[in-house]
């Protein structure tokens, strides 16, 4: 029997991309033309780029790009909400239309080839492909071996990141409505689709340096990014601060045994130096707990607003006129 051809929509969210959004519209609507032609996806297929609240030109290049390709959509978030929130934003738009979706990054890091490896694996009835780097040379040494650290911390702690995987992965219908239906607003894409289960597969593929423009993950997100998926997937951070607490109690309960013996044989007491180290010590312990309880609770704290996660300015998809955003 004749499979039915699949109605592919390629999730592309954008923040101050200017520089190089011409070049990935250029070069998606050709892979995207291509695939039609060879009958591996629906001729109504789309690219959906999401502008994440960006202040340059980025919304108007899409807009204009929409006026000029069929193959190209937009969607205009009304501020930026960040990479996962406006991916997911393009991902929630896309799943009504689309049989399968695939997320990729403006920036074209990722190889577009292995676009048609996703859709073939996809006809062979996997429901997530997830593209994974062959190698990470194109990074610097530090983010090469943070990032590794990173992996394995969180594999340890039972969280199945899949290895040099970010956000380029083809998703069925069915399993992005599995995802629709996580509810967290703070968002860490690569832990969650894992725990969603059904048939999954890897692609491998080389990661580009980025084309034009600069990177929107500088350090500081990076960590806060970092921090956030493990805080968001596991408590055993609170659970190590717990058992530290316990060991450095009993430690304190030798110590002190030995400075009272000390005391009682009339020895010399060991005095200041002993008790600023202590001091100093035991605080920095206890902030850092008290801190890290601080991390969970203000993830509750989000949580239970249950604020909306993002809200569409204007959705090209449907019934909006390009014109008038460039003209
Ligand atoms: N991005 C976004 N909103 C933001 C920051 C980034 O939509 O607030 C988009 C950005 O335009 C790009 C993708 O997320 O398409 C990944 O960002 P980037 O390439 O800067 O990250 P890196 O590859 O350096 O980790
Ligand atoms: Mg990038």
């Amino acid at each position: 029997m004749q499979k039915k051809i699949p109605l592919l929509t390629i999730v592309v969210p954008c923040y101050n991309e200017e520089e190089i959004l011409d070049t990935t519209i250029q070069q998606l609507t050709i892979v995207i033309d291509d695939l039609v032609k060879e009958q591996l996806i629906a001729p109504s297929s789309r690219i959906l780029f999401v502008d994440d609240g960006s202040k340059d030109q980025t919304w108007r290049l899409i807009a204009r790009a929409c006026s000029q390709h069929t193959y190209v959509t937009g969607l205009k978030l009304a501020r930026n909400v960040g990479h996962q929130l406006a991916l997911l934003a393009g991902l929630e738009r896309a799943n009504s239309i689309s049989d399968c979706t695939i997320s990729i990054d403006a920036d074209l890091q990722d190889d577009i080839s292995v676009i048609r490896e996703f859709l073939l694996k996809y006809r062979e009835g996997y429901e997530i492909v997830y593209g994974v780097r062959k190698n990470r040379g194109t990074d610097t040494f530090f983010k090469r071996s943070t990032a590794q650290g990173y992996y394995r911390l969180m594999n340890k702690l039972g969280i199945p990141l899949i290895y040099n995987h970010a956000d380029y992965r083809l998703m069925s219908k069915r399993a992005l409505c599995e995802l629709c239906r996580f509810q967290e607003s703070n968002l860490f894409l690569r832990g969650i689709i894992p725990l969603i289960g059904f048939k999954t597969t890897e692609v491998y593929y080389d990661r580009k340096e980025r084309l034009a423009g600069e990177t929107k993950y500088p350090l500081r997100k990076m960590l806060s990014f970092a921090l956030n998926g493990l805080t968001s997937f596991s408590i055993a951070p609170i659970r190590f601060v717990t058992y530290l607490g316990l060991s450095i109690f009993f430690i304190s309960g030798l110590a002190g045994g030995y400075a009272l013996l000390q005391k009682l044989l009339g020895a010399t007491d060991a005095g200041w130096t002993s008790l600023m180290i202590s001091i100093w010590f035991i605080g920095g312990l206890q902030l850092m707990g008290i801190g890290l309880i601080g991390e969970y609770i203000s993830r509750i704290f989000l949580e239970v607003k249950r604020r909306p996660k993002y809200a569409i300015d204007v959705d090209l998809y449907t019934n909006a006129d390009p014109l008038k955003y460039f003209r």
